[in-house]
């Protein structure tokens, strides 16, 4: 992926940032052209901060969620009358545009500060290692504060971009949602949801498990 470093570079901030925004509600393979005219239109981020607006959405056009877009524009220039990305998880959150799991992505990719960003992905691998049976969405706190203790592991802590950069890769490949791919993932010693033998199972939805009790009153 265009926006990844090599071996041996340091992530670009502006690359990450970018991607990251373009990346909520949608597919790697949709942004790929998108990431890439923008990134030839606008090369830094002084660039995309002193571009007129209707340029910026007419370049974003098809890629849906236009709030992103104005976000995206209103981020730039606040990052250009700072002169920078902050590089911690707090300073990224008071940017127009940037959630909690955006500017965890951030800070950890482009910045390694040891944070785990927390998605669907990251909250589904969490729910398997841990086996969570209380559904979602009530388990979605209890899922956050297991899912930011991932990294608790010295290897993890020394290279938070890469941790964070994997665990994504895990969501996307191996712990998918139907068919996880458990025979070659590195943490199946130890995943409660392998355990039990049915991985796909986690996490427990609320539906799923009403239409269980409703089977079982109606008994
Ligand atoms: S062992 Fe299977 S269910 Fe557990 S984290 Fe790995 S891929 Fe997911």
């Amino acid at each position: 992926m265009p926006w990844r470093a090599l071996p041996g570079q340091v992530a670009d901030p502006y690359a990450v940032w970018l991607s990251e925004i373009m990346l909520q509600q949608t597919t790697v393979t949709t942004v790929m052209p998108y990431y890439e005219r923008f990134l030839k239109c606008y090369p830094t981020v002084q660039v995309l901060a002193a571009a007129p607006q209707q340029e910026v959405l007419a370049l974003w056009a098809g890629l849906g969620y236009y709030s992103r877009a104005r976000n995206l524009h209103a981020c730039a220039q606040k990052l250009a009358q700072l002169g920078g990305f902050p590089s911690d998880v707090e300073g990224l959150q008071a940017l127009p545009g940037i959630g909690a799991y955006t500017a965890r992505a951030i800070a950890a990719i482009a910045f390694g500060v040891p944070v785990v960003p927390v998605d669907g992905n990251v909250e589904r691998i969490t729910s398997r290692l841990h086996a969570i049976e209380e559904p979602l969405p009530a388990a979605r706190r209890q899922l956050d504060r297991l899912a930011t203790l991932l990294n608790d592991d010295p290897q993890a802590r020394e290279a938070p971009s890469d941790f964070a950069q994997a665990l994504f890769d895990l969501g996307a490949g191996l712990c998918t949602p139907r068919r996880p791919s458990c025979l070659m993932c590195p943490w199946r010693a130890t995943c409660k949801a392998y355990a039990t033998g049915a991985p796909q199972r986690f996490p427990v939805r609320r539906r799923a498990r009403q239409s269980r009790n409703d089977m079982v009153s109606s008994l």
